[in-house]
């Protein structure tokens, strides 16, 4: 166990464990997730832990808040885990995995075969269930003030539900097997921090779940963050050097979340210790640079998670193309293999050579109309470029390689992500054009670097709160300025010509 930080004149230069041993480094990254001062509430039950079962970690924040760092608290929960021996399914609705599995890597891994899957299956809650949990909200720790924190918007706790949707006859539960080799089941919608015995009571009236046997409780945490305001976009702190923070400690909440932020701190601590460049990326560029800027320019007061609907390129940021988008510079950086990018510069050309073929190639009445008018689409009555059907709405190419003899005689040999992706180019062109452009004059603003030492006090003609603001989080450039809650666009405007444009 960390128990506290190693500081020599303003840089963090190791840890300090439980043990008392001094572990030095160039660089620390904290990732202590919810464990710094967690509390964990049960009913009226309340006890310090990280997890359930394991210690909560004291003393980081303590150290932090003196050495000029602010901190708040955040909370989160967790539903009951229960034994899946003691279901009935039969009263549930199965849910089976997605028959073709999409993997997050773009590599030929092996993919598990849906047979090897497990189903989850869905049941609901009733009035009958309400109404026992209501009995325990007097000795619940949200509804007695016991909990400070704020909990997240989406993952809301059962108790959170009934009392916010109070029109709701019932709501939805997830009953998802923990894996392959446990009999444990997670109950996902039912977060709870309600007695014991209310959770287990209610639990018992819904269908499916008669009998069921509780392994453990769901529970409350609260824990300490630390705004992310106070960080660069590498993700090291402003107040200390070569300390960087990563994942829940910044506010967010999320596998993807935590496991983006831990790979930039990671790469950026590397560099930092090389004395080179941070690795930042933009907005336009990734979901990694929505997140960070999101947190570094508004800061957050309940736990962040990463929508698609937060980003604003999203036509740009696409799952399709994280590979073409982000290879090089892992590449570049020593991270991706020259496999890996030989294989993305492979699919560029093959794309290439797709659209090139798609632009090219004719198709004749009769090889398409079949297709065509059992789409609801109109035939054509004179030859036409494949290029053009494909840009018909509900007309996919993958479709016409299945009717048309000449089509897929000219594309017969390519990989079936390439010719999505070209299909994807084509289809959306204006669109992805569009918003290129936009993204170019954007980035004028975004790229206007704003020094360091700007004191913002001296510009009177823009808000008290925006003044507040920008000189707490001094933004890297104007770009982040703008994005900053509070700041108007006439405040931008006033700072671009205090900077003399
Ligand atoms: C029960 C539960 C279910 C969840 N389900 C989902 C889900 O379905 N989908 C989703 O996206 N997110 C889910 N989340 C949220 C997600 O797990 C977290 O947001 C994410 O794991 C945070 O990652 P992290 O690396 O910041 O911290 P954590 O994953 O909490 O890791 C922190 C680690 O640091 C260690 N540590 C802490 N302090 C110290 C110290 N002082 N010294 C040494 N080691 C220390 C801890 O032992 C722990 O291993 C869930 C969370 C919980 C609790």
């Amino acid at each position: 166990m960390v128990m506290g930080l190693l500081v020599k004149g303003g840089r963090c230069t190791g840890v300090i464990t439980g043990l008392g041993h001094h572990i030095e480094a160039k660089a620390v990254v904290l990732t202590n997730g919810t464990f710094l001062n967690g509390l964990i509430h049960i009913g009226e039950k309340q006890f310090g832990g990280g997890r359930m079962a394991e210690k909560a970690a004291t003393g980081i924040t303590e150290q932090l808040v003196e050495l000029g760092f602010e901190s708040d608290r955040l909370k989160t929960g967790t539903p009951p885990r229960i034994d899946g021996r003691s279901l009935d399914y039969s009263k549930m609705e199965e849910q089976k995995g997605d028959e073709e599995i999409v993997g997050f890597s773009y590599l030929d891994v092996p993919r598990i075969k849906p047979e090897e899957q497990r189903s989850c299956f869905i049941t609901y809650t009733d009035k009958t269930v309400h109404e026992i949990l209501k009995t325990g909200f007097s000795r619940s720790p949200m509804y007695a003030g016991r909990i400070d924190g704020v909990g997240p918007r989406y993952c809301p706790s059962i108790e959170d539900k009934i009392n916010r949707f109070a029109d709701r006859e019932r709501h939805q539960l997830f009953v998802e097997p923990e894996g392959w080799n446990t009999v444990e089941i997670y109950v996902n919608g039912f977060s709870t921090s309600l007695p014991e015995e209310v959770q287990y009571d209610a639990l018992r009236r819904v269908p499916g779940f008669e009998n069921c046997r509780m392994f453990r409780p769901g529970y409350a945490i609260e824990y300490d963050y630390f705004p992310p305001t106070q960080l660069h976009y590498s993700l090291e702190t402003k107040h200390l050097e070569n300390l960087f923070f990563a994942g829940q400690i910044n506010g967010t909440t999320g596998y993807e979340e935590a496991a983006c932020q831990g790979l930039m701190a990671g790469i950026n601590a590397h560099l930092k210790v090389k004395g080179q460049e941070p690795l930042i990326l933009k907005r336009s560029e990734a979901y990694i640079g929505v997140l960070i800027d999101d947190l570094i320019s508004k800061g957050t007061e309940e736990p962040y998670r990463m929508f698609t609907s937060r980003a604003e390129y999203r036509t740009l940021l696409r799952q399709d193309n994280a590979d073409l988008r982000l290879t090089e510079k892992s590449f570049l950086l020593g991270l991706a293999s020259r496999e890996r990018l030989e294989a993305v510069v492979a699919k560029q050309e093959a794309v290439e050579r797709i659209k090139k073929t798609l632009a090219e190639l004719t198709i004749e009445p009769e090889d398409i109309n079949g297709y065509l008018l059992q789409k609801d689409s109109t035939p054509i009555s004179q030859k036409q470029k494949l290029g053009q059907l494909i840009l018909r709405p509900n007309i996919s190419l993958a479709e016409i390689l299945t009717h048309s003899n000449t089509a897929q005689a000219a594309l017969r040999a390519e990989k079936t992500d390439h010719l999505e992706q070209a299909e994807i180019q084509l289809k959306y062109d204006v669109y992805i054009h569009k918003e290129k452009e936009l993204v170019a004059r954007m980035s004028q603003m975004e790229e206007l670097e704003i020094p360091g030492s700007f004191d913002y006090a001296k510009v009177q003609a823009i808000s008290t709160e925006a003044r507040e603001k920008l000189n707490r989080i001094k933004p890297r450039t104007l770009g982040q300025a703008s994005r900053i809650s509070g700041i108007n666009p006439s405040d931008v405007q006033i700072l671009m010509v205090y900077m003399g444009r």
